[in-house]
């Protein structure tokens, strides 16, 4: 088998800005127990969660934050 590169080409990625883009969402996970919150745009909505959890459980104060951004690869030049 002969293989060839017909054409190099160049990639970047960046974030999504395209008006129909969903927004960023905001989420906590428990590092203990692996629980995790309500995903939220809104970051301090989000991170309420984290209270009520440590409130209902005081030996679990360890949270991961996941966050859902939307990128896109464009081909340049
Ligand atoms: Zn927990």
């Amino acid at each position: 088998m002969t293989r060839s590169i017909i054409r190099r080409v160049d990639w970047t990625c960046s974030p999504e800005h395209a008006p129909e883009a969903p927004p960023i969402v905001h989420e906590f996970q428990c590092t203990t127990c692996e629980d995790t919150g309500e995903a939220s745009e809104d970051f301090e909505t989000a991170r309420g969660w984290t209270f009520a959890h440590t409130g209902r459980n005081p030996s679990h104060t360890g949270y991961r934050e996941l966050i859902h951004r939307y990128w896109r690869l464009t081909l340049m030049g």
